[in-house]
């Protein structure tokens, strides 16, 4: 894949950079190595003051960050804005919380002092996807840096200029030279990258298959790695809730980003006493939603980030309807320049057919009717993927349950799934494994050294000399 930002807008390209040689590759890794040996010695004071830094600067120019973001992968404007204010909240939140998170932890034991240290490991390699171009880079960045590590970015191929706008934001904070590069690479490079001894770790955001070649080949080197792959979230719907909001809030959770989002809710799941009025109501807000140009500001839905993910949608939609879906809304690509595809709303998927667990990145909701809770759960569970749920029910008894019940790294009740630093994210089964965010995120590239000193000695030195 090219490394070009291409306006899914309008189709324009718009800048195309070259891939770095070997060399080139060479002296950022041994860079990383040399700023790491400096850099770790660095107090949590210093590195507050940078990461404060970078989240003043991000603050001060979201709304460049923000057109950025919308010309480079589509998102609305308004969205990117809200993106950027998310990344200043992740520097200044770790910023704040990094040394009580890693502070020594006493322990009692036999020993005159017992404790848990945490260090930093080193150089670690982040790959990085499109859809949330500046916020899945700093969720890893701002704990990674503040733990003292030294970071590699190797961002998505259609997204350069916010990867150099990110280094670019990080240099000007005050972090050394090397603390955080971007590499220009294709996805053919990161074997190298990972197998090379200065590399010590490795945290991908992204698809399964992705995943999978990642951490195989981390795993051969013994080298720890994060995993954030993708997700086929549930949204169940219970006789009991509030059923305006649920389906406005469901709405929101299918159509976020362009429906291009980890999180986003993906299968709607609704009981029978209170399916027809969803149905109906969830159908109109998506007939609703305006389609158009992502800088403007009325914008709800802007276009797919690549061709080529128009193309897996089209490719869904096919085959969901040829295992005998309806489509009660949408259902095809939009007539005009540009990766459009319109809202979609599928009923009677077949739960047999993998099409109604997959991972469907773009605006198409799938419908469920289901006739209780057990049922509820059972397709909530039904997919490979295990990175979020909600679930909406005012009965304290069935919020337990699934709360219990549903296999996912996360489970909002009455809410819609999102992202928070003070909160710890990742999924369980195919979603990956790991977490960002909260005190967990900054554990996870330490190493968490035991340190045990023993009960003061008497000295078996002779004192006769
Ligand atoms: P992707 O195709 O897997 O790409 C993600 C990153 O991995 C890109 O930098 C890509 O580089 C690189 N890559 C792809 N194949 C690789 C390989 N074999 N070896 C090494 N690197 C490789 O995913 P995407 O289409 O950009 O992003 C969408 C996916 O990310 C969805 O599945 C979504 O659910 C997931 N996601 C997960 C989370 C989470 O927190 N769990 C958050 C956001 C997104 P190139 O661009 O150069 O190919």
């Amino acid at each position: 894949m090219a490394i070009a930002s291409i306006n899914p807008t309008t189709g324009e390209t718009l800048k195309t950079f070259s891939a770095h040689s070997r060399q080139q590759i060479e002296q950022k890794l041994q860079l990383a190595a040399d700023t790491f040996r400096t850099y770790r010695t660095t107090s949590f004071a210093d590195r507050a003051r940078m990461m404060q830094r970078a989240s003043e600067i991000i603050e001060t120019e979201k709304a460049e960050f923000g057109e950025l973001m919308t010309l480079e992968m589509g998102k609305p404007l308004k969205a990117a804005v809200a993106e950027a204010e998310k990344c200043a909240w992740v520097c200044r939140y770790y910023a704040e919380n990094a040394q009580h998170h890693l502070a020594d932890q006493q322990v009692e034991t036999n020993a005159q002092k017992s404790y848990v240290h945490f260090q930093p490991l080193g150089p670690v390699l982040a790959v990085m996807p499109w859809n949330f171009p500046f916020w899945q880079v700093f969720r890893f960045a701002a704990p990674a840096l503040m733990a003292g590590n030294v970071g590699l970015l190797k961002h998505a191929s259609n997204v350069p200029q916010c990867a150099l706008a990110i280094e670019e934001i990080f240099a000007r904070a005050g972090f050394p030279n090397g603390a955080f590069q971007t590499l220009l690479i294709g996805s053919d490079a990161v074997e190298g990258i990972l197998n090379d001894p200065r590399t010590v770790a490795a945290t991908l955001t992204g698809s399964e298959p992705a995943g999978k070649s990642v951490a195989s080949i981390a795993g051969k080197q013994i080298k720890k790695t994060v995993l954030e792959l993708g997700g086929s979230d549930p949204f169940i719907v219970m006789p009991s809730a509030n059923l305006d909001e649920a389906v406005t809030t469901a709405v929101k959770a299918r159509t976020i980003n362009n429906g291009q989002s980890c999180i986003a809710a993906k299968r709607f799941i609704v009981a029978t006493e209170v399916y027809e009025e969803f149905e109906r109501k969830f159908v109109e807000q998506m007939q609703a939603l305006r389609i158009g140009d992502p800088l403007e500001e009325s914008t709800e839905i802007g276009p797919l980030a690549t061709p080529q993910i128009v193309k897996d949608l089209e490719e869904q939609v096919q085959r969901a309807v040829a295992a005998g879906a309806r489509v009660l809304t949408g259902g095809k690509r939009l007539d005009r320049p540009g990766n459009f595809y319109e809202p979609t709303v599928l009923v009677d998927v077949d739960v047999n057919e993998p099409v109604s667990c997959e991972e469907i990145f773009g605006p198409v909701a799938m419908l469920f009717r289901v006739s209780d809770i057990d049922e509820a759960i059972r397709i909530a569970n039904a997919t490979p993927f295990g990175l979020g749920a909600a679930a909406w029910t005012n009965d304290a008894q069935e919020q337990s349950r699934f709360i219990e019940g549903i296999e996912a790294g996360s489970v909002f009740i009455n809410g819609m799934v999102a992202s928070d630093p003070r909160l710890p994210f990742g999924g369980v089964k195919h979603s990956g494994y790991g977490r960002e965010l909260a005190e967990f995120g900054i554990r996870e590239f330490v190493n968490i050294k035991t340190v045990w000193i023993g009960q003061p000695q008497k000295s078996t030195k002779s004192t006769t000399e």
